[in-house]
């Protein structure tokens, strides 16, 4: 507004001047090569007016025209960025609608647009993976690892591929390089512990979950059991390899830092048994079952002295079951050895509760079968002993998650590939969903993968 008022007052003062010097008789002479030319002062002025405007609009033109492919050049490229960006988010749009067809076909759109590979080869890597071309998918995910901004990436692309078709050294490798490139992802880390526990390199898995990382990946409880879980196959390992001392102080820790947990229990009563420390063996199976009852505890409790006589082993029986004495677990164990010890009332007195109800366990039946023939009663032996044949029982561990059974513990179910979800502990510490760890990365396994699995009841 001001440069308005201001170019308006500059041009009433010229006006003005003009009529002024229109009203001044008065004559300008040039005299130019030979010619002399007359005329008027302002006819002279506004000539020069004409002829300066003249010279500066030939200069702007010039400089227009020497600037003018530059400019072109960068109308053009901002016009390709836009179109680039617009096929991107299209291309991400049809890849979450599942639209592999047009997916591919923005996502070649995209590369061609856009001088921007760390977000076009993203797009072109998953358009790919949709379509199901592993090969593409591996070229663009193997292009990604040269750049530091999408190594993580790329990694994490072929990570998820060697995952898919089982190609578990692959992985491993994989993810190790992952998890060197983002130390502080829980994402990393996570798929590092399932590949390192994966590949038996407990020692590794373990040191893993001291990281920042899976302090992040795990609730504080299901990391407690995981390291639990892993320092227990290490002390499983360096039994296996022959190294009492060492498989001892592992296995003495696994037992302190999960009392619950049975096959810690076991592998610490078993080492300690065979290296002499007969009351150590027996203190840790009865601290371990005084939180988790478990029929494995028995057999490991008879392995530390399995000459003594019947009545030595019923008193070693009391012991364990004091805290306990009504648990059905405790009431079988006192059964059995009241029977060697011929000590058949008080058998029969343990078993009474267990005994009644439509289907009783079978160790059950079998105890009733033996009481009932000490006391020469045939027929109802007979009847325990067809029963105890077709009852359910309970030895061994059940995955939490699918119910399968499994005579040993395992790490991971082999029923549905949860890792840790055997109920080997007092209770289920984690509370958390029970999936294999990978499958919590890279989302459950595909269509087609799930049939390739083993059938998950009945697994030994
Ligand atoms: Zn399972």
């Amino acid at each position: 507004m001001l440069r308005f008022a201001f170019g308006f007052i500059v041009l009433a003062a010229l006006a003005a001047a003009v009529a002024w010097l229109a009203g001044i008789p008065s004559a300008v002479v040039f005299d130019v090569a030979g010619y002399r030319i007359e005329t008027t002062l302002v006819a002279a002025a506004l000539a020069l007016v004409v002829v300066l405007g003249a010279f500066a609009g030939m200069l702007r033109g010039y400089i227009w025209f020497k600037g003018g492919p530059a400019r072109i050049a960068a109308a053009r490229a901002e016009w390709r960025r836009r179109r680039g960006i617009k096929a991107l988010t299209e291309g991400l749009a049809a890849i979450a609608a599942g639209d592999a067809k047009q997916a591919r076909l923005l996502a070649r759109r995209a590369e061609a647009l856009l001088d921007e590979p760390a977000l076009t080869l993203m797009l072109s890597a998953q358009a790919a993976e949709l379509a199901g071309d592993t090969g593409l998918a591996r070229t663009r995910f193997e292009a990604m690892l040269a750049r530091p901004e999408t190594e993580f990436l790329g990694v994490r692309g072929l990570l998820a591929e060697a995952q898919r078709s089982g190609d578990t050294p692959r992985a491993l490798g994989l993810a190790r390089r992952a998890f060197a490139a983002a130390p502080d992802s829980p994402t990393a880390a996570m798929a590092l512990f399932a590949l390192e526990a994966e590949s038996g390199h407990w020692a590794e898995a373990d040191a893993l979950l001291r990281t920042r990382a899976a302090t992040a990946a795990f609730a504080p409880a299901e990391a407690r059991k995981f390291a639990t879980i892993a320092q227990y196959e290490r002390a499983a390992q360096a039994e296996a390899r022959g190294l009492p001392e060492a498989a001892f102080e592992l296995a003495r820790r696994v037992h302190k830092l999960s009392p619950s947990f049975v096959p810690g229990a076991l592998v610490y009563a078993r080492i300690a048994t065979a290296l002499g420390r007969s009351e150590v063996a027996r203190a840790a199976i009865r601290v371990t079952w005084r939180r988790r009852p478990h029929p494995l505890l028995v057999d490991a409790l008879e392995a530390v002295a399995p000459a003594e006589a019947p009545p030595r082993r019923l008193k070693r029986i009391e012991k364990l079951i004091v805290y306990n004495p009504d648990h059905a677990e405790s009431r079988i164990a006192l059964a059995q050895a009241a029977i060697a010890a011929s000590q058949f009332d008080r058998a029969r007195a343990a078993l009474a509760p267990l005994a009644v109800g439509p289907a009783p366990d079978a160790r059950v039946c079998a105890l009733m079968a033996a009481l009932e023939s000490a006391a020469g009663a045939s027929e109802p032996a007979a009847t325990w002993r067809a029963r105890a044949g077709s009852a359910p029982t309970d030895p061994g561990f059940a995955c939490t998650a699918c119910g399968a059974r499994h005579a040993q513990f395992r790490a991971t179910c082999q029923g549905c590939g949860a890792f840790g979800s055997l109920d080997a502990f007092a209770a289920d510490p984690a509370g958390a969903e029970q999936t294999g760890l990978l499958a919590r990365v890279f989302g459950p396994p595909r269509r087609g993968a799930v049939a390739d699995l083993p059938t998950p009841p009945s697994v030994a």
